[in-house]
């Protein structure tokens, strides 16, 4: 695949409405070429298609994908260069490097390079184009950039100007984010408030609990958000009621109808996916770019409609750092019905995204840690909270567990929280929680963290 290859030749008009045969025929055609060049220049997969004895006649179509096994993000992490696909083979204008942007979230912390070519960074502008229009983002925005500036490149950090650029629309950039260079660059939580106060701003855009965390400042600072239309999250799972909350918190700084749009995607994948209407599920809306499908985790096979599995997804025309069949850590429903709100055809996320690990065995009773922080986002006067399970005396190594709950608020609303989180979360985790008023920083502090962390374990592993 080279530059002078048409738009014809590459996507469908109206793709997202296109019958699914087509659209199918049309992943076909580009994975054959996808894997034919993988097997010629990725380092990865031609070694890993060799030792499975596959070669791209083994895999002409999205069924024949299952051939392959599932890639990790800790093959990735292991040798994130032999992951970027050798330039040689293509001319200069599509292999070109355009920017590099890092995966964060590893356990080591050291973050992961992604290279994006000029033809991947120009495939992106195009997509970012296209799913404007079921976002909703327009031409007149103005939009506050809150991902936190960090010492690499993240993706959505990143990404959030491509799509202002794709779009047409103005960017601010807030800055925030953890002080650790000599350089005096970082802004605080107060200063990104008043950025979006001075821009007008219509959308904010950030990591869920960053954005959350600026708009319970701005109610604080009495600051006035009336022309916000809409906040865009992404970064980490967020309940329906924390995104109830934040449209109510966006209402009493004067936004009018305030949207919240929900994004699901990774730096790896690089193609967002986003809802119609909330509860609709999460749409593909780049199929001509990215197969998602998911699969069994015990088997790696490849699961039906409407089952619930690991998330994957494989790049059809990607030329920089590309996947196949890359797990995305996330169990998942996955649906290939066309959408009964909209009509689209692209397949669908219909669940919220579950880490493996939300269930926790605490004092011998399973605990949906889901359900127990959905409940906490129920109650209006918690600012911020936190779930920890420990043991009740660190030194025994037989100790009972301990479930403590952190709790930021406002002093006049603390006396009745704490007896409504003791009596909810016995009710619905049957287990009695300690109550801990702390400071909102203690608990998440955006000068440290780009995230706020809801749940942490902290008992010894016994295995
Ligand atoms: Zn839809």
């Amino acid at each position: 695949m080279t530059w002078d290859k048409t738009l014809e030749e590459l996507t469908l008009p109206n793709l997202l409405y296109q019958p699914q045969e087509k659209v199918r025929a049309l992943q076909d055609r580009l994975l054959r070429e996808q894997i034919e060049v993988c097997y010629r220049a990725h380092p990865f997969y031609e070694k890993l298609m060799k030792r499975e004895g596959l070669e791209p006649r083994h895999i002409q179509t999205t069924d024949d994908l299952v051939r392959l096994p599932p890639t990790t993000k800790q093959d990735f992490l292991a040798d994130p260069e032999a992951f970027r696909m050798r330039g040689d083979i293509f001319p200069p204008e599509v292999t070109t490097l355009w920017k590099v942007v890092y995966t964060t979230g590893t356990t080591t912390g050291r973050p992961a390079p992604i290279y994006v070519c000029a033809f991947d960074y120009y495939a992106y502008l195009y997509g970012a184009a296209r799913r404007a229009e079921l976002i909703d983002i327009r031409d007149t925005d103005v939009i506050a950039n809150l991902f936190p500036l960090t010492p690499f490149p993240m993706g959505a950090f990143s990404r959030a100007t491509d799509e202002a650029a794709a779009v047409g629309a103005s960017i601010a950039f807030a800055h925030t984010g953890r002080p650790d260079s000599p350089f005096p660059v970082h802004h605080t939580v107060d200063e990104a408030v008043r950025l979006v106060e001075r821009h007008r701003a219509t959308l904010i855009w950030g990591v869920a609990g960053f954005v959350r965390r600026v708009l319970v400042r701005a109610e604080e600072m009495g600051a006035d958000f009336s022309r916000l239309r809409m906040a865009m999250i992404t970064g980490e799972a967020s309940s329906k009621a924390m995104r109830a909350d934040m449209r109510r918190r966006m209402a009493r700084l004067g936004a009018k109808e305030p949207k919240v749009a929900n994004r699901y995607g990774s730096t790896e994948q690089g193609s967002s996916m986003v809802e119609c209407v909330e509860g609709a599920g999460f749409h593909s809306l780049a199929p001509d770019q990215v197969f998602h499908e998911v699969f069994d985790p015990a088997t790696s096979k490849r699961l039906g409609d409407g089952d619930t599995g690991m998330l994957a997804f494989t790049h059809l025309i990607r030329r920089g750092t590309t996947f196949l069949r890359y797990a995305m850590g996330d169990m998942v429903t996955f649906t290939t019905a066309t959408c009964p709100h909209c009509g689209r055809t692209s397949p669908r996320v219909t669940s919220q995204p579950v880490r493996s690990g939300d269930i926790l065995k605490i004092k011998g009773t399973l605990v949906n840690i889901q359900a127990l922080k959905e409940q906490l986002e129920h109650m209006p006067t918690i600012d911020e909270y936190q779930i920890v399970v420990r043991p009740q005396d660190p030194a025994d190594p037989f100790s009972m567990d301990e479930l403590l709950v952190r709790l930021a608020a406002r002093p006049e609303h603390q006396a009745a929280l704490a007896e409504a989180v003791v009596a909810e979360t016995a009710r619905t985790a049957h287990v009695r929680p300690r109550i801990a008023f702390v400071e909102k920083n203690e608990i998440f502090d955006p000068t440290i963290a780009s995230k706020p962390r809801r749940v942490i374990d902290e008992r010894p592993r016994r295995d």
